[in-house]
């Protein structure tokens, strides 16, 4: 067959080549089956059956996750177990099996079909967002009625797959911790969308923004993923194939030759001394953030804990996990990042339409400063852990002093709460602003008098800046973390920050991209937090260089008026400087 190289955006690093597993396309198509009036019981029998061992499955997938993760995860399925239980799904398939004396596959995947049709036409978006619960369930029943095994179970997968999609919601990577998924491509996507975040914490490559994979790429083909260069192959020849087999293994010389870093100062060559800090999703991966040699976490994202689940996370399952975060860094910081509610990352559970979340209006801060129930405990288990290590807290999405006050003023009311019920936390536990608004930026110097400390959020400051939708494929090109107009609030925040003797950090993707890091590193940022694949190359580069060349190429590209000469001006000195750090695979 012949060779078709398709074109998307590097979302995470890395080739893998092996079979693809189509994920969107593992609808069955089921044809009628005639059968007679007393094959009926039988047919009902076989559907129970189907059930019960569907039932079985989702709780023992249920399970494992739970061992594996946090608890949160395996909650996803709860919402699966009700639709099983749903009676009158379960009395329309009986009464039609009845009336049609069809196969129990045909009717029942016609009953799963009437129920998604008719919850694409309610209004109500959390009852809307159930049809991805219907289909999952009906998919699963289906399997077992048909005895197919069609279906992904991530989970005990044992043959090494690379899983195409046309997205992944944060359930499908939820259950993603396999060894053998050995990468991901989707159609849509930009790069620093949940999926591009992911597939970097689960230390796999992944290409997003395909538009089409999914009708191109077929279930069992042979393909290679460069998470590199963005690139997805379709049945690579014999030539292509033996150039990715030895580029994957220099990649693995490559990235092994930082290990011997791991444990050296992260000190430029006129000894100026950098934290590098690592950014954590699941827990699961703070064996990974340790041995990449991370001095702490930068960013713990604790939206995961409200995604996908029936309920709202109790107080006490997140302090029993920001505490085992804090113990296992300790006595490195963890900085936690209170709820970011919004934009792509939705919580099913409140059952407040999506629509209400858009990345510019009701997102993060704000959010939590009208729900102060639900901040408050979010705040009360990050306090409480807080005794339980080196803690720190930052507010997502602020847009000046008054709401980062307003946000204050909630936590100082949980502290006294706390006090009266003699519960300890730490008394100086620091709080700081993430700068991800241009009017954070801008106000930088009024926020840096009352924040301890700064975190840059690139991913979004970048998007609000430009007007660029950072989960858009479409607009990918404009997304342009070398703008000038980044590069001055980035230098402007830096800048307020230290001036008023405070810490400044930067915990967008932009601090992994060696050239950008650089120039990242000429403006005297003190913090770089990234996923933890990336830290030693990082390293590499900060021990490479002097910070009197890195700040040199920072006042010359500050002065560029495009984006794209930057970069350049930055890759040619990049290239000079530390040419080591490159990766030529
Ligand atoms: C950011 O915006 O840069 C950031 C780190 O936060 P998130 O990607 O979770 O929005
Ligand atoms: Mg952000």
């Amino acid at each position: 067959m012949e060779e078709i190289v398709l074109k998307g955006i590097p979302a995470a690093p890395g080739i893998a080549a092996g079979r693809a597993f189509i994920l969107d396309k593992q609808d069955f198509i089921i044809t009628p089956r005639a059968i007679m009036e007393k094959e009926i019981p039988i047919e009902i029998a076989r559907f129970e059956e189907a059930l019960i061992t569907t039932r079985e499955e989702i709780l023992a997938i249920q399970k494992k996750i739970s061992v594996d993760m946090e608890v949160q995860h395996a909650k996803i399925f709860d919402a699966h177990l009700l639709v099983l239980e749903d009676r009158s799904l379960i009395e329309e398939f009986i009464r039609r099996i009845k009336e049609e004396k069809l196969s129990a596959e045909y009717i029942f995947s016609e009953v799963i079909k009437k129920y998604v049709k008719a919850f694409s036409n309610i209004e109500d978006e959390y009852l809307r967002e159930r049809i991805s619960d219907i289909n999952d369930v009906g998919r699963r029943v289906l399997k077992n009625l048909t005895e197919e095994t069609r279906l992904h179970d991530f989970q005990d997968l044992t043959e090494k797959l690379i899983i195409i999609a046309h997205d992944l919601s944060p359930s499908d990577t939820a259950t993603m911790f396999n060894k053998n998924i050995i990468a991901f491509a989707t159609d849509i996507g930009g790069k620093t969308s949940h999926s591009a975040i992911m597939a970097k914490s689960l230390g796999i490559p992944a290409v997003v923004g395909l538009k089409d994979s999914t009708l191109r790429i077929h279930n069992q083909d042979y393909i290679v993923v460069d998470g590199r260069k963005g690139l997805v192959i379709v049945h690579p020849n014999e030539e292509t194939r033996i150039f990715y087999s030895d580029a994957q293994t220099r990649i693995i010389e490559f990235q092994d030759q930082f290990q011997e870093i791991r444990d050296l100062p992260t000190k430029t060559t006129d000894g100026h001394e950098i934290t590098l800090l690592a950014n954590l999703e699941f827990p699961k991966e703070i064996p990974a953030i340790l041995k990449h040699g991370a001095h702490g976490i930068g960013l713990y994202r604790t939206e995961y804990f409200y995604m996908n689940r029936v309920d709202l996370p109790t107080e006490e399952e997140q302090f029993e996990a920001y505490r085992h975060v804090a113990q296992a860094m300790a006595p490195r910081s963890v900085t936690i990042r209170s709820l970011d509610l919004g934009g792509d990352k939705f919580i099913s559970s409140l059952q407040i339409p999506k629509d209400m979340f858009p990345f510019l209006g009701w997102r993060a801060i704000r959010f939590c400063l009208a729900r102060p129930d639900i901040f408050k405990t979010q705040l009360r288990a990050i306090l409480r852990a807080s005794v339980h290590g080196n803690i720190r807290l930052m507010y997502p999405m602020i847009t000046g002093p008054g709401e980062f006050r307003q946000a204050n003023d909630i936590l100082n009311e949980v502290k006294r709460d706390l006090r009266e019920e003699n519960i300890s936390f730490d008394e100086e536990l620091p709080v700081g602003v993430m700068i991800e608004t241009p009017s954070a930026a801008m106000t930088a110097d009024l926020l840096a008098k009352e924040a301890d400390f700064f975190s840059i959020g690139t991913n979004d400051l970048i998007q609000y800046t430009l007007a660029v939708d950072r989960v858009s494929e479409q607009t990918a090109d404009l997304y342009e973390p070398g703008h000038p107009a980044v590069l001055r609030l980035i230098k402007r925040t830096i800048d307020a920050a230290h001036e008023a003797s405070i810490s400044v950090g930067l915990c967008g993707e932009m601090s992994s991209e060696p050239t950008l890091a650089l120039i990242l590193l000429g403006m005297n940022l003190d913090e770089f937090s990234m996923s933890p694949l990336s830290i030693l190359q990082i390293k590499k580069l900060i021990r490479s260089v002097s910070l009197k060349d890195a700040q040199d190429l920072a006042k010359k590209v500050l002065e560029f008026s495009t984006g794209q000469k930057v970069e350049e001006v930055g890759l040619a000195r990049l290239k000079e400087l530390a040419p080591n750090i490159i990766n030529t695979a």
